[in-house]
């Protein structure tokens, strides 16, 4: 993109964004482990409000039945609830609020490269700080790196892509100490033994989650944040007039009330996390613990060329040495169903003898 833009008019007069190129699920006919989709879908009662729901020509218009359920799920008040296309479209909305020309925003790295490229967008300062050896955030670091012009401080927790969950304590310390914005994403706190919900209270904290991985509506873009009630009359001010269609809303009311269906495929997602841990690790490569529903592991070649001869065999997963902050070996695959996992690992098997 960038080396043609002298070849079109229109596309000099582009303001500089950076371009972080990101293939999104390979199309091969196979298994797609790139996504960190939930492979089970979502409850069969979805398919039943998608199948009469009618009034495709009407503008949406927010169900209260929804904000009932979900202050009811996350035990917070519906007046600190918001909605948005996706999670990625509630982060859009934070930097519009915050983020101006020249602000700062600081990001353990590696992390969601989203936040990268909504800095980006938004022309502001990135301050990545790199993260532990384990992967967790390192408070100190993160505290050296805020200043005045610090806007927001991003905390993903569970993170993509290494999969660890952060330290309830960390965070809280870290909230404590800065005036800025902390947006925690918890897009895949469902699959996780932790959460930061506790923090939810202070009203320098935005908890952002979502119900495309763990509720199985990635297709339908409906994500949620709890925030300080003042901040959610600015933020309705500034987002899209209508981010979240109606059918995607009552698909999410219809997946709240079948609770008992999510948790059954966190189960068998997490008990097959365990496995592929296992596995991958027993054949010598080098995995990390994942709280979340996807692992993050090293791979023997570089991870570009690893994913491709994965690709080959017809299993896609994500090769992340374009996020900033990791090395040219690493490499994210989804936890799928456990035929799909099997053909990973036959893959796997068939990449590492070659
Ligand atoms: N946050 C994280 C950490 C993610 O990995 C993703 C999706 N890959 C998102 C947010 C975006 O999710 P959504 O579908 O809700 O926009």
């Amino acid at each position: 993109m960038e080396e043609n833009r002298g070849e079109c008019r229109i596309v000099e007069k582009l303001r500089d964004i950076k371009i972080y190129e990101y293939k999104s699920g390979l199309s091969v006919e196979g298994v797609k482990l790139s996504s960190n989709e939930n492979p089970y879908g979502p409850t069969p009662k979805v398919y039943e409000v998608l199948k009469s729901f009618i009034n495709l020509n009407i503008y949406p218009k927010e169900i209260p039945e929804l904000k009932q359920a979900l202050s009811e799920y996350l035990d917070v008040e519906e007046g600190r609830i918001v909605l948005g296309s996706g999670s990625d479209g509630i982060m859009d909305c934070i930097f519009k609020m915050f983020v101006e020309r020249g602000d700062e925003v600081v990001i353990p790295i590696p992390t969601y490269s989203y936040y990268h490229t909504l800095a980006s967008v938004y022309s502001a300062r990135v301050v990545n700080v790199k993260r532990r050896e384990d992967f967790g955030i390192d408070v100190d670091e993160v505290l050296n790196a805020v200043n005045e012009r610090t806007k927001v401080i991003f905390v993903c927790s569970p993170n993509n892509p290494t999969g660890n969950s952060e330290d309830v304590k960390d965070v809280r310390e870290i909230v404590e100490s800065v005036d800025c914005l902390v947006f925690i994403d918890e897009a895949y706190a469902e699959f996780s033994d932790f959460n930061l919900l506790s923090l939810a209270d202070y009203e320098n904290v935005v908890i952002c989650r979502t119900f495309s991985k763990a509720f199985g509506l990635a297709n339908l873009r409906i994500g949620y944040a709890v925030m300080d009630e003042r901040l959610v009359r600015y933020y309705k001010a500034i987002s899209p007039p209508f981010p979240v269609s109606t059918v995607a809303m009552l698909c999410a009311l219809a997946c709240l009330k079948d609770l008992d269906y999510m948790r059954e495929c966190v189960e068998k997602i997490r008990m097959e996390r365990e496995r592929i841990y296992r596995e991958v690790k027993r054949r010598g490569l080098n995995v990390y613990p994942s709280q979340a529903n996807f692992l993050f592991m090293k791979s023997p070649i570089r991870s570009r060329d690893f994913v491709f001869e994965l690709m080959k065999r017809g299993v896609a997963v994500r090769d992340c040495s374009n996020f900033p902050g990791c090395d040219d070996y690493s490499v994210r695959v989804s936890v799928g169903k456990v035929e799909e996992n099997e053909k990973f690992l036959k893959a796997l098997d068939d990449v590492l003898d070659v």
